[in-house]
């Protein structure tokens, strides 16, 4: 069989350069670049014919073949470049500058609801002398259980409500963990709060989701009473909600207090007259406190019959719709931009 590959290349390489010099954009030449020297294009089906050549022309043809390659190759490369310098030569004929016209203003977001909430929160808490502290998200189960006097069969272990990590690590079901961890690594005078996100298995709708925010508060030093907690409370509300307000407790059962209370607060809207916002209660349901549980300061090296304390938790997420008048908590982590706007 008689194979005239050095005509066939002569043949390819006039046509290429032809091509090459007659085309007019870089997508063109980017198609020229697959048609001849790409996996299937010619060049290399030139290369696939060496094998039916005798042994002597072999490696004449194969020098052949790459100088040809090579020489398209930088013809290609040239002519890239010319485009590109015509195509910026155009742009800059083109596009004039008229110093004139007003900048573009460039569009920042807005802070996130429970951000500005948590930000107010934490102002007013250092005005009263805490100090903000933080903790971890992933937690031993002794500071988030054990250490808060949450014996190990309580309903709370459960795994039909925590996240477990491993048998005794998990993700924290409260901040209250950070008290434990302060409370070991202080000594009274203490107050703190501490705020932060914590992780509970829950299915999410309008007022439940697995993950939510705490604000937890402690105060532990000598003769700290249950009128020292109202008095706090009493003060964060009518410097949260600019006027005044008024505390009412409902006996409640925590682990790591004792006694311990539901707060309600009177309605920040009507002022207890009864309103929308208070669903015409005249209160509304705020948080949970109460006085540190003795076993809890023993466990934590703090002596009960020295010192006492008090400590409260937030519901970041309830503090904020309240305020803002959101109806579901699912819109603050939809991340829509036509709510997140409205703050
Ligand atoms: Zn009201």
């Amino acid at each position: 069989m008689k194979v005239d590959l050095g005509g066939d290349l002569e043949k390819i390489r006039t046509e290429a350069k032809k091509e090459i010099e007659s085309a007019k954009s870089l997508k063109e030449l980017e198609e020229l670049r697959v048609r001849y020297l790409g996996k299937k294009g010619e060049i290399t089906s030139v290369l696939r014919g060496l094998a039916l050549l005798a042994d002597d022309v072999r490696p004449v043809i194969g020098n052949l073949v790459n100088s040809v390659r090579a020489e398209l190759e930088s013809s290609l490369n040239q002519k890239v470049l010319k485009i590109k310098g015509s195509e910026l030569e155009n742009s800059l004929k083109s596009e004039s500058l008229d110093v004139t016209l007003p900048g573009k203003s460039r569009k920042t977001g807005t802070k996130h609801p429970l951000r500005t909430t948590l930000d107010a929160m934490k102002e007013i808490f250092v005005g009263m002398g805490f100090s903000v502290v933080s903790g971890p998200e992933i937690e031993w189960d002794v500071y988030n259980f054990d250490m808060l006097n949450i014996p190990k069969n309580h309903l709370a272990r459960n795994e039909s409500d925590t996240f477990f990590i491993t048998d005794d690590l998990i993700l924290r079901t409260q901040t209250s963990s950070v008290q434990a961890r302060h409370m070991q690594l202080h000594k009274p005078p203490i107050r703190i709060i501490s705020p932060g996100k914590v992780y509970r298995v829950d299915e999410i709708d309008s007022t439940h989701s697995p993950m939510f925010h705490q604000v937890e508060g402690l105060v532990v030093d000598k003769g700290v009473t249950m009128g020292n907690l109202k008095h706090t409370l009493e003060t964060f509300f009518e410097r949260f909600y600019g006027r005044e307000i008024r505390i009412r407790f409902r006996p409640h059962n925590f682990q790591f207090t004792e006694p311990s209370a539901e707060v309600d607060i009177s309605c920040f809207v009507c002022g207890g007259e009864g309103c929308r916002t208070c669903k015409n209660e005249g209160w509304i349901e705020a948080l949970g406190c109460g006085m540190v549980h003795a076993n809890v300061l023993s466990m934590c090296g703090i002596d009960p019959v020295e010192y006492s304390g008090f400590a409260f938790g937030f519901g970041l997420e309830r503090i904020a719709m309240q305020k803002f008048e959101i109806d579901s908590l699912r819109l603050f982590f939809e991340n829509d931009v036509r709510f997140l706007e409205q703050f």
